[in-house]
């Protein structure tokens, strides 16, 4: 048996549209009830983020959208407890109205199961966001197992969420798995630390980071040309 691991945000879906809209949304309704600037919100959003990033950096918290409002919250002088969780939802109101799965990944994981391999889900991030994103996406009929940075305790590209996938997937060999991932610093080198060939979706020229472990694509029209060669 064969495994295939895919990174959520950014490859199979676009992450940019989700978030700009987020944001739009979150600015909108802030400037209109707290009567602020918009320019004073996405610059309090930003260090707000910043400073989360910092205190818990590579954990799953460390991208909790409910903390950055808090933190948002306290920079205006405003109750978090009155307002954050409000302005999660806001946020993320706004991200899911924009979310689209790429057209290619239906075939992809179909074309996967229909050769006996199984898919499974390794991201960044709390569980209940990331399994909302699935469930909103369609995908969960697909997937045997998922793994959130905040179960396996630490963000990509910690070896312990690629291990943990491939626990729960009972796979004690990683030449038998492969990571589909558009981060190279985390789903391209977690992967690769321990042993999983890797398939990099990115544009991106920069030969120092090929290596016989790794597989540039472009993008997952290219890989769903070549990916069933590879299970
Ligand atoms: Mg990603």
């Amino acid at each position: 048996m064969k495994v295939a691991l895919f990174d959520l945000d950014d490859t199979l879906y676009a992450y940019n549209p989700c978030h700009e809209e987020g944001l739009f949304q979150l600015t909108s309704y802030l400037v209109s009830t707290w009567g602020i600037s918009k320019e004073e919100v996405l610059t309090k959003y930003d260090s707000s983020r910043k400073l989360v990033h910092a205190q818990l950096k590579e954990t799953a918290a460390s991208h909790h959208r409910l903390l950055y409002m808090t933190k948002l919250c306290e920079s205006f002088g405003k109750n978090p407890i009155t307002y954050s969780k409000h302005l999660e939802e806001v946020y993320w109101k706004g991200y899911f109205s924009k979310m689209e799965l790429d057209e290619n990944v239906i075939p992809i994981f179909e074309g996967l199961i229909k050769r006996n391999v199984k898919i499974a889900i390794v991201t960044d991030l709390v569980a209940e966001i990331q399994y909302r994103k699935l469930l909103h996406l369609g995908l969960e009929n697909y997937i045997s197992v998922i793994v959130t940075s905040e179960e396996a305790g630490a963000d990509k590209p910690n070896p312990a969420i690629f291990n943990l996938a491939l626990n729960k997937l009972k796979m004690n060999s990683p030449e038998d798995a492969i990571f589909i991932g558009d981060s190279y610093s985390k789903d391209i080198v977690g992967a690769n630390s321990i042993g999983i060939k890797a398939f990099w979706v990115s544009n991106d020229s920069d030969p120092v980071k090929s290596n016989s472990l790794t597989i540039q694509v472009r993008d997952l029209k290219t890989l769903r040309g070549i990916i069933f060669e590879h299970v």
